[in-house]
């Protein structure tokens, strides 16, 4: 599969270092075997997260010197509007300092206790929130979201029969929200088609509940309409882009995604008068005045100019590029892919590949850590290692996937660091049945993947 050649050129360099093998190794064993716990100073390619770690552009950062730090009223903030208005066509937007900062704001507004919420995928902080609102959030992903081999083109649709069966179920006045994720991050960042939306939608207006786009990902979810779905390849990104927002009510944006910034966020509300009141409100506390919300006027500059480049068309065609080449490459050598591959990242098939290491010795986390060891790469489970126990009974959860993620950071890394990656993997491959498992030693009760600590065991 060809490479699609960077639409840029590199003006400011980070250097970067590989530590000697005897010395990852060490490191990665002082620190319990978490590659959350390892310095990133130790790390030679980071693929752990495409969140807050892309690169902004020379625009990007001549705007931020043309930050307006005034308390109310900003012109960064001001300019931050006029581009979201060109761009989603809504009435209001209120920056936050980030996706979750979105959810904590607008969520409890539309959710409480006895409340559902609805989505072709919640993401973790989204599911969180709904959940600290006192609601229960339901997945409603489609089949072909499972099958890894497949290639179908919208792997991250809602069911959309199974969202009327919930409604009916719980009754359309207890469903507070229905939340469609673009693209479907835990789905794999596997694309919503507009087909899809539009389905969604009707059945929301139908039963008049808010729809609410989590649009971290909306402009790679835009390019995979655009060359995946009938009648959208003479669409501009930006067209494609205000069509989807047309069928939502409002939406939340982590901007450390499709921003291209390192942080921010954003709330947007298409008209109803008593929602916005009722968000600004509600962020003062939570986030700061309306017109800042919780970043810096130069934050905000930056963002207006990110929102813009995420739509240009030479640049998605290189950003989806570089997963779909890396997907490529490792599934042309044997090693086993979430097929098609999504939008931000590559999820490798560890539970398939280490099928000697049974789900609660982590396979997932095995390659992560092998990874590290071979190249110096860091990347992350999405697997049994992440989901935890049952807080019930304490029992270790079993996740339906064990995959090893290896997300891409947002115009930083070249061909060659991909070409890297790939060949660390296929060298794995070769001696795949020598890797051991892991056993944790050490762990907090929630979100233990962050800061557990693990021994391997054969
Ligand atoms: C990242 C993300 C969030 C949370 O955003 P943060 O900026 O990390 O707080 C919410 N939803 C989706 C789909 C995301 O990818």
């Amino acid at each position: 599969m060809e490479y699609i050649a960077e639409p840029f050129k590199i003006k400011s360099v980070e250097p970067l270092k590989i530590l000697s093998r005897e010395e990852r190794e060490r490191r990665i064993r002082e620190e319990g075997y978490n590659l959350f716990n390892l310095r990133a100073e130790y790390v030679y390619i980071d693929l752990m997260t495409d969140s807050g770690t892309g690169a902004m552009s020379q625009r990007q950062w001549a705007a931020m010197m043309t930050g307006d730090e005034a308390y109310a009223g900003a012109q960064s903030y001001l300019r931050l509007r006029e581009t979201c208005r060109n761009i989603f066509g809504y009435a209001f937007f209120q920056p936050v300092h980030q996706g979750r900062a979105a959810e904590k704001v607008f969520l409890p507004i539309l959710l409480s206790e006895g409340k559902f919420s609805v989505s072709n995928t919640f993401f973790d902080t989204t599911r969180a929130h709904v959940e600290l609102a006192g609601a229960e959030a339901i997945d409603c992903a489609v089949p072909e979201a499972m099958d890894t081999e497949t290639p179908y083109p919208f792997k991250g649709n809602m069911d959309i029969e199974r969202l009327k069966a919930v409604i009916a179920e719980h009754g359309a006045q207890n469903i507070g929200a229905i939340v469609m994720t673009v693209t479907n991050n835990s789905a794999g960042g596997q694309p919503v088609s507009m087909q899809n939306l539009r389905d969604t939608a009707a059945v929301a207006k139908k039963h008049n509940i808010p729809l609410v786009l989590d649009a971290a990902r909306y402009a790679e979810n835009a390019y995979f309409i655009k060359t995946r779905e009938d009648g959208y390849a003479d669409k501009s990104i930006r067209e494609i882009a205000r069509e989807m927002f047309s069928y939502a009510d409002a939406f939340l944006m982590s901007a450390k995604k499709d921003g291209l910034v390192n942080m921010g966020g954003l709330i947007g509300v298409k008209e109803d008068a008593l929602l916005i009141q009722t968000v600004k409100e509600r962020v003062i506390p939570l986030e700061g005045f309306i017109t800042y919300g919780g970043l810096a006027g130069r934050d905000l500059d930056a963002l207006a100019v990110g929102l813009e480049e995420a739509l240009e068309e030479d640049y998605l065609r290189y950003r989806v590029g570089q997963a779909q080449y890396l997907g490529e490459k490792l599934r042309e050598a044997g090693v086993p892919v979430q097929y098609p591959v999504g939008g931000h990242a590559v999820f490798v098939d560890a539970g398939n590949m280490l099928s000697h290491i049974p789900y609660d010795r982590f396979p997932g986390h095995a390659l992560a850590v092998e990874l590290y060891k071979e190249a110096g790469i860091r990347c992350c489970e999405i697997g049994s290692f992440m989901l935890g126990r049952d807080p019930k009974t304490g029992q270790q959860l079993k996740s339906m996937f064990e995959f090893t993620r290896l997300a891409i950071p947002r115009r930083v890394y070249t061909q060659a660091h991909l070409d890297q990656v790939a060949n660390a993997l296929i060298n794995i491959n070769a001696r795949k049945h020598t890797l051991p498992g892991y056993r944790i030693t050490d762990e907090p009760p929630v979100l233990r993947h962050f800061t557990a600590r693990l021994e391997p065991v054969r």
